[in-house]
């Protein structure tokens, strides 16, 4: 047995393995993750190392390898656990073992030619400028501009910056650092800049049902209890508060804490809250930092000079040696999954380092995911209940607008009547008005104008999807799930009526006819065209936080996360969208996209209204947001899925072919079918087809799905297919991904 080592934790390390043979008398101990000595160089000297590969072939001439030392047993240091968390990320999600490192470790940072150090203040803003001005009346100009620099800069700067731009001399910066001004850092600070007045802002003190929740979570972490939680509280119900106490309790035994929270809610102002509380032990890492700037946050993780980290999924790998408590906010937010290999969810992975680590974790939803909901309730997860907001803002008023009948009445326009009556409401009240499509796309479920009926696929219980043909008009329905496939029909088959279509339509259209209709409203749109990059949503949301416009449109991600509080009215315009869109989890992602929506209405003193046109009224997940009753949604849902053997009453896998070569593809996900059909009557197999998406980036693509009642049986499946696929001529052309529980039909 041979062992591939690594001698350094990062990235580059991986194209530098070493090769060792364990002893005899080490084979039952060694494992991926585990801490070895091993002789390195030329003399031999022993240094530690980490396994991570374990194989039966040697690379070399077996007599060149070398011979692992010792194993190291003392307490696994942090790198191991990561390194560990990586094995069973690759075992379970599927990828090659230098996928899942990759995902684990930090890419290096370069190492900087020229040193590099960062001015800052250590005195408030107040006396900086004091001092600014002091300096103006005693003509000590290079003083004078370096401070003025400064301010100007924001509070800090480098020290390059600082001679090349202000002309600032090391006798100027000395001078300053010795007046006990300026303080000078070999890295950045990750805090405001200038050093914190005391706040003086109202410390909250938590209601009664914040108070409870946080009082038995922190009794039972200082007992010593480690567990999963779900902080289910509904919008506005002061989550983030109770968090907070988590915190501090974790802290005060001296542990170290992950604050999972979704990319998109990641603003200045979320930081901010964090920072106030818990000063520069905090850090944060987000997508638009640097791999240096990361490589930082991990440096300082290591070496104990922060306790908490909050971030994205990626802040799941944080190298804290004394982790005792992950929060996971908005756990239901499929952002927090993979979208390539390994394709894993956050959830899963923070549950299972916190096993590791000995550490709970918090999950935190207002619409928690149907698996969390259902651990819960089964008491798998211990669940808080926050029913309240906090701040006494009343839960928003819905009223549900059916699309049928405003086409009965001779109303052609989107904006059906009620809607145009509200919005008219709002304009002259110079309140603000938000209106939303649930998502961008046009291709999409094919339903009746007159009778609701919605087209569905015969073998699978689930909507057919519309496809277009080359002159763009929809010809096919595809089903996502079996690969069956019909001609468009020309009347609907369940009444008769001619009015039968694809549905979709695009926000750009929505203005256009908003315009028409409220022509004195002035109208901000935000969806992919006109914004790109992070900071195009805030050219967007900033204007219409600060009242510069009465109407915001867009696709879903305009309700999630964002705080208006002068927007009192909230509409869906076509709640149907993402009803029927080829996927058992449609319901659950429209009411998860509705139930938030509402919560964005009536933040602030006046109270909120919401509107959802819709042509399936009765839809349990349109109902369950109506009377605002989550219980009567999950209820409903759970039903469904435990009557169609959907998760989280079994476990599902995606996978997906991708070639460049049709036939290729096809004989690849056939053979992979086949292979699946035969591992037993507990694994069944839907598909093949198409995928959804059936040519992306010039390689085609082809989706199965294996479902079994229990989740070792589709990991078995998956080995298999591993094994299979490594030795067949098909590794060369075809692409094939693994996706466990996934969040989407392909
Ligand atoms: P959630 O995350 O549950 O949607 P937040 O934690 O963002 O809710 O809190 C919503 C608002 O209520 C915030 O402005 C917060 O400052 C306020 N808040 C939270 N707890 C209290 C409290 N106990 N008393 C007064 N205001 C509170
Ligand atoms: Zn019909
Ligand atoms: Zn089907």
């Amino acid at each position: 047995m041979f062992a591939d080592v690594i001698v350094d934790i990062s990235v580059e390390a991986l194209d530098r393995t070493f090769q060792y043979r364990v002893p005899e008398e080490m084979k039952d101990r060694v494992s991926l993750g585990c801490r070895v000595k091993i002789p390195f160089g030329r003399a031999d000297r022993e240094i530690s190392g980490f396994v991570i590969g374990l194989s039966d072939e040697a690379k070399w001439p077996v007599e060149k390898i070398k011979s692992l030392t010792a194993i190291d047993e003392n307490e696994i240091p942090v790198e191991g656990q990561l390194l560990k968390l990586a094995a069973w990320i690759r075992e379970y999600y599927g990828a090659t073992m230098n996928e899942a490192l990759k995902t684990v470790l930090p890419v290096k940072k370069q190492i900087k030619s020229v040193e590099e150090h960062w001015l800052t203040f250590a005195v408030s803003r107040e006396q900086a400028e004091r001092e600014r001005d002091r300096c103006r009346l005693r003509h000590f100009r290079a003083k004078e501009r370096l401070l003025a620099g400064m301010l100007e800069e924001g509070g800090e700067m480098t020290t390059r910056l600082a001679a090349k731009k202000y002309n600032a001399t090391k006798t100027v910066v000395d001078g300053l650092v010795k007046q006990g001004i300026l303080l000078v850092t070999d890295r950045r600070r990750y805090r405001n800049p200038f050093q914190t007045e005391p706040d003086t802002s109202d410390a909250i003190v938590l209601n009664d049902q914040q108070r409870k929740v946080a009082e038995h979570f922190c009794r039972q972490y200082r007992q010593g209890i480690r567990g999963t939680y779900l902080l289910y509280g509904v919008t506005g119900s002061g989550k983030t508060e109770v968090y907070m106490e988590m915190i501090r309790q974790a802290l005060l035994l001296g542990q170290q804490v992950i604050v999972l929270i979704p990319e998109i809610a990641l603003t200045y102002q979320t930081v901010k809250r964090f920072q106030r509380q818990f000063g520069d032990r905090v850090s944060v890492l987000n997508s638009r930092m640097s791999d240096g700037e990361r490589y930082d946050q991990y440096e300082r993780a290591k070496k104990g000079e922060i306790d908490i980290i909050v971030g994205p999924r990626s802040a799941l790998f944080i190298p804290f040696a004394h982790l005792g408590l992950i929060i996971m906010d908005e756990e239901h937010e499929n952002s927090y999954k993979s979208e390539s290999p390994p394709k894993y969810h956050a959830r899963e992975v923070a549950l299972q380092r916190a096993a590791m680590a000995g550490a709970s974790v918090v999950l935190g939803s207002a619409t928690p995911s149907v698996e969390t909901y259902l651990a819960a309730g089964e008491g798998r997860y211990h669940m808080y209940r926050l029913t309240e907001r906090a701040g006494g803002a009343q839960m928003p008023q819905v009223h549900v607008v059916d699309l049928r009948e405003e086409l009965k009445a001779k109303n052609r326009s989107i904006f059906s009547r009620l809607l145009q009556q509200k919005i008219r409401e709002r304009l002259e009240r110079q309140e603000q008005v938000i209106l939303f499509l649930n998502r961008r796309g046009y291709a999409g479920h094919v339903s009746c104008r007159s009778c609701g009926f919605v087209l569905k696929c015969n073998h699978c219980e689930v909507s057919m999807t519309a496809h277009k043909n080359h002159v763009g008009e929809v010809d096919t329905l595809i089903c996502h799930y079996c690969g069956h496939a019909i001609a468009m029909p020309e009347v609907c088959p369940e009444c008769g009526s001619p009015y039968i279509a694809a549905f979709g339509m695009g926000t750009q259209k929505v203005e256009e006819m908003l315009h028409r209709t409220f022509s004195q409203a002035r109208i901000l749109r935000m969806d992919g065209d006109t914004t790109s990059g992070k900071q195009g949503h805030e050219r967007v949301l900033e204007p219409f936080r600060r009242g510069e416009a009465d109407i915001l449109i867009g696709t879903q991600m305009i309700v999630k996360g964002h705080d208006f509080p002068n927007v009192t009215l909230v509409a869906a315009l076509a709640a149907d969208l993402g009803m029927y869109d080829g996927d058992y989890r449609s319901n659950e992602r429209t009411f998860d996209l509705l139930m938030q929506a509402g919560g964005r209405a009536g933040r602030g003193q006046k109270p909120g209204e919401m509107i959802i046109q819709t042509y399936n009224p009765e839809q349990y997940c349109v109902e369950a947001v109506r009377v605002q009753d989550a219980g009567l949604f999950y209820e409903n849902e759970l039903a469904y899925r435990r009557m169609t053997r959907y998760p989280p009453y079994s476990y599902m896998m995606a996978v997906l072919v991708l070639s460049e070569d049709q036939q290729c593809g096809k004989k690849c996900i056939g053979a992979l079918a086949a292979l699946a059909g035969s591992a037993g009557s507990e694994v069944s197999v839907i598909g093949p087809s198409e995928a959804g998406l059936s040519r992306a980036k010039d390689r085609f693509r082809y989706v199965l799905y294996v479902k079994a009642a229990e989740e070792t049986a589709v990991t078995e499946v998956k080995h298999q297919m591993e094994m299979f696929s490594a030795d067949a001529e098909w590794e060369k052309s075809c692409s094939i991904q693994y996706d466990r529980n996934p969040m989407s039909v392909y």
